[in-house]
């Protein structure tokens, strides 16, 4: 069993404490950062499934992390805010945060945002057919066609590309994917989640050799390239 890990990033150590407290309690693995300029460096060796990020911070300011954040990642961001007036700089910026939290708020309130946040990054939209580029996914058939030729697909590999063509260009962690495998891997280890990829990535290579439709995130995970988007 893996828990979502989430970072915690503010600069009052009271509040993330109290934050993380309820996020274990919630089943989260939580950890926190108090400085803006820790985040990337942090981000990019331990990514989290999601960030809950302070604006007011020293170092390097939430939005700045947050946009730097979004060069590279697709991790869910809510941010946290302690003025009312900063929501419509938040939502004006086009920042790519998720959702937003003001202060003061109740700890439960953002543990339901975390969860709701989390949910819908995860899940596949309506409908059980899904279409990305080369590549459509049936999932009541459990069939999948790779440029209209059928592959033959373990369960595993087929939640892996159910979720990575759910959410095109998006990039996912190796732990995020271990929790989409979640009850069909029974390893469950983050290196497993390789072994998965490159047996997918053979299996759909053989249909569409000329172009890379799984690839790496060097030192994050792995993303679907749609070239329709
Ligand atoms: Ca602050």
């Amino acid at each position: 069993m893996t828990n979502h890990q989430i970072l915690v990033v503010e600069d009052e150590v009271k509040i993330c404490q109290v934050l993380c407290e309820y996020l274990t309690r919630a089943g989260y693995a939580a950890s926190w950062l108090t400085r803006g300029d820790e985040v990337l460096p942090n981000v990019r060796k331990n990514p989290p499934a999601l960030i809950l990020l302070d604006i007011m911070l020293p170092g390097m300011d939430g939005m700045e992390v947050c946009r730097e954040l979004r060069k590279t990642s697709n991790v869910p961001i809510i941010m946290i805010t302690a003025r009312v007036d900063e929501i419509d700089r938040l939502l004006g910026l086009e920042l790519g945060a998720d959702d937003y939290v003001c202060k003061p708020f109740s700890p439960r309130e953002v543990v339901a945002r975390v969860k709701a946040v989390l949910r819908r990054s995860l899940s596949p939209p309506e409908g059980k057919h899904l279409v990305a580029g080369e590549i459509a996914l049936d999932e009541d058939k459990h069939q999948v066609l790779v440029g209209g030729r059928e592959v033959k697909l373990t369960p595993c590999e087929f939640q892996l590309l159910k979720a990575l063509v759910a959410h095109p260009n998006r990039v996912f962690s190796r732990g995020e994917l271990l929790n989409v495998v979640q009850g069909y891997d029974f390893e469950g280890y983050e290196r497993t989640i390789d072994t998965h990829i490159k047996n997918l990535r053979k299996k759909v290579a053989t249909m569409v050799p000329d172009r890379e439709l799984v690839s790496t995130v060097y030192g994050i995970g792995y993303k679907f390239n749609d070239p329709d988007v």
